[in-house]
């Protein structure tokens, strides 16, 4: 999977629906530790 705020490949990770458009957003787990802001294509941003 590719983690949505670093865009790196990884299996270290969590799947969650996107709050807005509910698509299956990515992140990885380091990104998701130190809160990385993520952006989804329908424009929401999150921590
Ligand atoms: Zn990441
Ligand atoms: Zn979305």
């Amino acid at each position: 999977m590719e983690c949505i705020s670093c865009e790196k490949e990884t299996i270290d990770g969590t799947k969650f629906p996107c709050p807005k458009c509910k698509k299956e957003l990515f992140r990885c787990d380091k990104c998701r530790n130190l809160s990385i802001e993520y952006k989804c294509e329908c424009g929401f941003k999150g921590p």
